[in-house]
């Protein structure tokens, strides 16, 4: 079978997903795509897809099986609770939502559509060295995890898209998604502090390092820069009771040279994650096919809203601000069921 698929928001992101469905995978089409300029989506899709004129028209076509959303993240309540009333499987790029309520919304229309529809793009759960790094976490033979380092660098935000709140609110979320994966824990506290002002732009503030306070006492430190100019640096590292293990450094060709020895750096997300996207599309494909979605869900968006609402008040406040979740709905035990076939059952502590 062939999954049909419309595309709303073809803007930097839109159409890399539409080059990987249409000239990396296997199992489906672009058959339709929207965007506020029109003309931006009639030059992004192949011949043959039709262009709507919003967002409601493409998501109710018959043509269309399956939805991407890669619209801006102020417009993703709207346009994830029209697929979720047509019944139709959606993939929505991060941020799921942009704020508590909204992410309620989209758990309560889910739970009543009686099954998972929603996946949320958090594509490093889909990175071959994030997998092998939760397998040894969950093997257990290092002991239970205590601390997480997380480093997440960019080399620069367009002047345009920056506001104070962005990194915290867009970036963030990638870590905080991550920890809770990693570590199979909830996050329950947010602190945020900030250096001095980097001379790269002052008018930023930038980088963050945002402490994660873990249900089951371990603490996560993140470094978040959207503005390190030199690339983009992820690392991650965890500090287990009797060893550590971390992501490894990315195979680079090692240049020499009269500047030394050196590997060249990703540019950006798209270099650095690019087979993580490819493989998160195959296992969206298969589950949307089925009618279903498997992956990242809308519980873990709603995590990741909350953790952002919290680093934004911690700033504000310069202390320690607790996070209160829902009880878990059953709908969302599914996604941690197929991750324990996956990768093993999360690590335990006698006793804890
Ligand atoms: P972008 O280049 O600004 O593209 C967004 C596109 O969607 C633009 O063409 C925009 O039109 C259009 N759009 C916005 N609201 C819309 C609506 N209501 N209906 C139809 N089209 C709409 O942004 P981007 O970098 O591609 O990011 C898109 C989303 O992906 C964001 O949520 C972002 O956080 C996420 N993202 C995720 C990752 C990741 O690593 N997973 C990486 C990058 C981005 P206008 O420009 O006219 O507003």
């Amino acid at each position: 079978m062939t999954l049909s698929v419309g595309v709303i928001g073809t803007g930097m992101i839109g159409r890399d997903h539409i080059r990987r469905l249409t000239q990396v995978l296997s199992g489906v089409k672009i058959v339709a795509a929207t965007d506020i300029d029109r003309g931006r989506a009639e030059a992004a899709v192949p011949d043959g897809a039709e262009v709507f004129d919003t967002p409601r028209a493409l998501i109710q076509s018959d043509k269309v099986q399956a939805i991407v959303i890669c619209s801006w993240g102020p417009a993703h309540e709207e346009q994830l609770l029209a697929c979720i009333a047509a019944g139709k499987p959606v993939f929505c790029e991060k941020p799921m939502v942009t704020s508590e309520a909204a992410a309620l919304r989209v758990i309560e229309a889910e739970i009543a559509s009686g099954r998972r529809l929603v996946q949320v793009g958090f594509m490093r759960r889909f990175d071959a060295d994030y997998r092998r790094l939760k397998a040894v976490i969950n093997g257990g033979t290092l002991g239970a995890p205590l601390m997480y380092h997380s480093v997440h660098r960019n080399a620069s935000v367009p002047a345009g898209l920056y506001t104070s709140e962005m990194p915290l609110n867009d970036t963030l979320v990638h870590d905080a998604d991550i920890s809770r994966w990693l570590l199979s824990d909830e996050i329950t506290g947010v602190e945020v502090r900030l250096p001095r002002r980097s001379r790269q732009n002052e008018e930023l503030r930038d980088p963050h390092l945002v402490l994660l306070h873990m249900g089951s006492g371990a603490i996560v430190d993140v470094e978040i820069s959207v503005n390190i100019a030199y690339g983009y640096d992820i690392r991650g590292e965890v500090s287990c009771e009797l060893g550590v293990a971390a992501l490894p450094n990315r195979p680079a060709t090692v240049i020499s040279d009269a500047h030394g020895i050196r590997q060249a750096i990703p540019e950006d997300w798209r270099e650095r994650f690019i087979e993580a996207y490819d493989q998160e599309f195959r296992e969206w494909i298969a589950a949307a096919a089925a009618g279903t979605a498997t992956g990242p869900s809308a519980w873990d968006g709603y995590a990741a809203t909350l953790t952002a609402d919290a680093a934004l008040r911690a700033v504000a406040s310069g202390g320690l601000e607790r996070i209160s979740m829902i009880e878990k709905p059953r709908l969302y035990e599914i996604p941690a069921v197929l991750a324990a076939e996956q990768f093993g059952a999360p690590f335990t502590r006698a006793g804890s």
